[in-house]
């Protein structure tokens, strides 16, 4: 493989394999990450990347679109029959970018907007103050509970008292599901457009093991990388008639050509969300992440909410006497990755926080099921619990390469 980035640029080269060789070989946990198909990965290595085509299927700026529309409208109509929704828009570049159409289509600056609060386990894109959605909205954070769970008698308080233009449901760190229907009513009662941001758990939509709001809501959209497993990009869906507002948002609103050959490669991940066993993905994915959140609270530690519902965890790691950058740089040298995160009502600083986030899209994506599960429960705890013992860190990094050995990952063959 890179047979030609091998002769034209080995410098390139040898970063690439070592890349390779760390994904194959280490057990990656970060709940936003996720291994792509060979035939992903071929549709975003293709020519397709040559073409410029700025506009819609059939209405395009320059020539030469015939078999771009065909891809774009193949993407839009898988997209369409896996998720139900009346429109959908495949052009985003990513999920923030996406987000950013959304409002600048359905917003004007200066608009109240409610958003599950960062450290809270919101996004950055719902309003956090120096990024682009901070500075252009007036946000109204709701938060969750000191139980960790989002309260919804206190979501729809907030909205009655503050009359927000728009409400967004969705998170990036937060273990349990949402009531989209409770949230949905709560925007018709004062008014509001319902945006669901489902960017991490759009693939269990796909999968039908987490409930979807694209039934009641306005506007829905989901990063395809994630869990859905996809490129790295997004897509928007929305009801039929935000369909022209939100279109105009992407192109010319926001961004210029898209990216044909991830749009094809979109195409390719909505056909295998499609198929019978994506299903049955989705379902491993939670019951990976219940056999860890099982692991951790028999181990003493303290999961946010108690749990979790879907493909993430977060661990507050006070009561253990680390911060998250020592568990994640320990769990590093073991070779399992993850993320340090905030917590809840956090007294440090998201540069240190107090906790991690980890969960089983990637690893579920391998084969790993719940024995496997046990062993990275067991091999976490005792990495955490011997966190200055690099030697028996290497050791498991050891262990886990010879595991992970029966858990091929698609491309990282060398
Ligand atoms: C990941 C994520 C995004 C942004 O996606 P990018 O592709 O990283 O820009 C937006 N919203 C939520 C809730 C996310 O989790």
């Amino acid at each position: 493989m890179f047979d030609q980035i091998k002769k034209q640029d080995p410098a390139l080269y040898d970063m690439i394999v070592s890349e390779c060789k760390r994904q194959r070989d280490g057990i990656e946990l970060i709940p936003s990450e996720n291994y792509v198909s060979q035939a992903i990965l071929e549709a975003q290595g293709s020519i397709l990347t040559n073409k410029y085509s700025e506009g819609y299927p059939k209405k395009r700026y320059y020539g030469g679109q015939d078999n771009i529309d065909d891809i774009e409208q193949l993407a839009i109509d898988r997209a369409k029959e896996l998720f139900g929704c009346e429109h959908v828009n495949v052009q985003p570049y990513s999920g923030s970018p996406a987000n950013a159409a959304i409002y600048f289509a359905l917003l004007e600056f200066g608009d109240k907007v409610m958003g599950l609060k960062l450290d809270h386990g919101g996004h950055i894109t719902h309003g956090l103050p120096i990024s682009f959605s901070g500075k252009a909205y007036d946000w109204i954070p709701y938060l969750v509970g000191e139980d960790g769970v989002i309260d919804m008698d206190e979501v729809e308080r907030i909205a009655m008292e503050t009359r927000p233009k728009m409400i967004v449901a969705g998170f990036s760190a937060y273990p349990r599901n949402l009531d989209w229907k409770r949230f949905a009513e709560i925007c018709e009662k004062v008014g509001a457009i319902s945006f669901a941001d489902v960017s991490h758990v759009g693939g269990l939509i796909a999968a039908g093991v987490v409930d979807s709001p694209v039934p009641y809501f306005d506007v829905v959209m989901t990063t395809t990388h994630k869990t859905l497993r996809g490129p790295r990009s997004a897509i928007i869906m929305s009801k039929e008639k935000h369909a022209k507002a939100i279109n105009r948002a992407i192109f010319p609103g926001m961004q210029g050509g898209p990216h044909d050959h991830t749009t094809a490669a979109k195409a390719i991940c909505f056909e295998e969300a499609l198929r019978p066993e994506f299903k049955e993905y989705g379902a491993q994915v939670i019951k990976n992440a219940k056999v860890l959140a099982d692991k951790f609270n028999e181990y003493g530690y303290d999961l946010v909410s108690g749990g979790t519902d879907n493909h993430l965890l977060l661990c507050d790691l006070t009561n253990k006497g680390m911060t998250g950058q020592q568990a994640q740089v320990a769990l590093d040298r073991a070779e399992m990755t993850l993320n340090k995160n905030t917590v809840p009502y956090e007294k440090r600083s998201p540069m240190d926080p107090s906790g991690i986030r980890f969960g089983s899209p990637a690893v579920t994506t391998r084969g790993f099921k719940e024995k496997e599960m046990e062993q990275v429960g067991d091999w976490m705890h005792q990495v955490l619990s011997n966190l200055d013992d690099e030697d028996l860190h290497h050791r498991i990094a050891g262990e886990v390469a010879e595991l992970c050995q029966d858990f091929p990952v698609d491309g990282t063959l060398i």
